[in-house]
């Protein structure tokens, strides 16, 4: 069951205008909010981003955070799985074609679900396998588009080399990957780009630097050469569907030195295991987190 500006309906009854500006122009922006057991997780800072998102294409949001949030609700009890991720897409709308913003339009809201898939136990024990590709990307990465079809040609590129993401490098720094963020572990500390226009503000990169914070794990959150990159001891992939996902294959080659070579590392699984913890009492809580 999906919502479509004011209507819950299966998602083959769902029809848009094709002169909506979401798929002539890719006029639009979007979330996507993982649900364990039903509960929304860090809904509040999804809806946060969203609003930074809109704000940043100049288009108002017609709708408050207490509607956003019941919208949530009606479309996780509509759909069959205890975990799933809610996507929300907005769009400025129907109007004839033409660059520049119209004004006045009514935006398409749309939001669906789908059933949450977290890494399985065995690609934890595996992790995965990235390749490095120059970020050709627009300059306003912090706005959440669904204009990704830099991000689709990354992802295509990396799945073409048998590997799960494409991990990004702008003027000789790493700015993140195709659909997550990037976190390395070099000379024992965690290094994290800072939050740019060039990066998505993650919400799981957020809950990582909490952790790390929250448990005296030495790290820093500043601009990554692609050398500290390539030589790193871990590297990581953050977002609300892979969590803390190790990388250990990095352009065909292990990633890490000595005998932990090419296996997830230490810091790496004891961050995925704090993850976990989080989530866990974060959904024990009464309130929504
Ligand atoms: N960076 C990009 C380009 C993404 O598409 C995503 C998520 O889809 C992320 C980072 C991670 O964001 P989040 O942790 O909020 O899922």
């Amino acid at each position: 069951m999906i919502y479509l500006n004011g209507e819950f309906m299966p998602i083959e009854d769902a029809k848009i205008s094709i002169l909506d500006r979401g798929f002539i122009f890719g006029d639009g922006v979007y979330e996507v909010v993982p649900v364990y057991s039903r509960r929304p997780f860090r809904l509040a800072e999804h809806l946060a981003r969203l609003q930074a998102s809109l704000d940043a294409i100049s288009l108002a949001n017609p709708l408050g955070d207490a509607k956003w949030s019941e919208l949530v609700a009606k479309v996780i009890a509509g759909n069959p799985w205890e975990d799933q991720t809610v996507y929300l897409q907005l769009t400025r709308g129907v109007a004839k074609r033409d660059h520049a913003f119209p004004k006045g339009l009514k935006p398409t809201v749309f939001l669906m679900a789908s059933e949450l898939v977290t890494p399985s136990a065995e690609l934890m024990k595996s992790g995965a396998k990235a390749i490095v590709l120059p970020d050709f990307r627009w300059l306003r990465c912090d706005i959440k588009s669904t204009s990704l079809l830099g991000n689709c040609m990354l992802r295509t590129l990396a799945a073409e080399a048998g590997c799960a993401e494409a991990i990004l490098v702008r003027e000789g720094e790493m700015t993140e990957a195709s659909a997550s963020n990037v976190f390395v572990v070099k000379n024992g500390t965690v290094l994290a780009p800072p939050k740019s226009q060039l990066i998505l503000p993650g919400i799981t990169y957020d809950v990582v630097l909490e952790i790390l914070r929250g448990n005296a794990i030495p790290h820093q959150v500043r601009p990554v050469k692609e050398a500290e990159l390539r030589s790193a001891e871990e590297i990581w992939v953050t977002s609300s569907s892979r969590e803390v996902l190790p990388i250990t294959t990095l352009d065909g080659k292990p990633v890490g030195q000595g005998e932990r070579a090419g296996k997830p590392g230490p810091v790496g699984l004891k961050v995925h295991a704090l993850y976990q913890q989080f989530k866990a009492r974060v959904m024990r809580a009464p309130a929504h987190a």
